[in-house]
């Protein structure tokens, strides 16, 4: 049944004007399932993610978040929809404060914010510490945790999370990389998209590797982790 995931993705198809970047695309995740979609540079990923969470419209094949078809819908009413997108390169308002970035990011569920914000310092202390600061004076790990917690502030049923640890040093994509596994206890939902496909397979239930527009693996991440043919191209070993 597909009453049960918080995302189908059946036959996409999207790209730019007249040039297809997603040849038809079925994926899924499972309620609480935290699933990497991995690939090469243009492989077709961000695409992915945009055309998921509205920000291109596919113009072909269905997208249903909890069994609802969103894809008609604008990026907007997916977010009030409980879509949640963290795109790629931090996007934070550097000069608002920290905690103002926060607070920005309920603006679709005004309600409750106060304890959420709590919760976002108890999962993030350097946010706490920084609250009061300009975002933009954060490093670039700091901003990436920023981004992660503004977009969790909507109470998201999906969370979309496009490259997290792009241009961290190894220290933080570690700290990244636990976060996302306690985001996945709490029983989130995410699709992350990673080049770090190794360090994503691990954290992830469910993995798909993404050629040129088109899924050309799909399964439980540890059995894609184990892959010779994985391993070869895409795991550096
Ligand atoms: P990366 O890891 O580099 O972000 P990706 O797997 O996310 O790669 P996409 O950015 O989704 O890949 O790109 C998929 C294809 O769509 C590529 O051929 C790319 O050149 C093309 N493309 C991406 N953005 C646009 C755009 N705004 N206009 C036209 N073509 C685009």
């Amino acid at each position: 049944g597909n009453g049960g995931n918080a995302l189908e993705v059946r036959g996409l198809v999207a790209g730019y004007g007249r040039i297809e970047a997603l040849h038809g695309i079925d994926l899924e995740v499972g309620a609480g399932q935290l699933v990497a979609l991995v690939g090469a540079n243009g492989a077709g990923k961000t695409t992915l993610l945009r055309a998921v969470s509205g920000l291109i419209k596919g113009s072909q094949g269905g997208v249903r978040l909890f069994g609802r078809d969103i894809a008609g819908d604008s990026a907007d009413a997916r977010v009030r929809a409980g879509l949640s997108q963290v795109l790629e390169g931090r996007q934070v308002f550097g000069p608002m404060s920290v905690q103002d970035n926060l607070l920005m990011g309920s603006y679709t569920r005004p309600e409750g914010r106060e304890g959420r914000l709590e919760a976002m310092y108890a999962l993030f202390p350097v946010l706490k510490d920084k609250r009061l600061l300009a975002a933009g004076t954060l490093s670039g790990g700091q901003q990436q945790m920023l981004a992660m917690a503004r977009a969790l502030m909507s109470q998201p049923k999906l969370l979309l999370l496009d490259e997290p640890s792009m241009g961290l040093a190894p220290l933080l994509v570690r700290e990244i990389f636990a976060v996302i596994a306690r985001l996945k206890a709490e029983g989130i939902p995410i699709l992350l998209v990673e080049q770090n496909a190794h360090a994503a397979l691990s954290v992830a239930d469910v993995g798909y590797v993404l050629e040129t527009g088109r899924i050309a693996f799909g399964g439980p991440a540890g059995e894609l982790l184990r892959d010779e043919r994985i391993k070869a191209a895409y795991l550096g070993l």
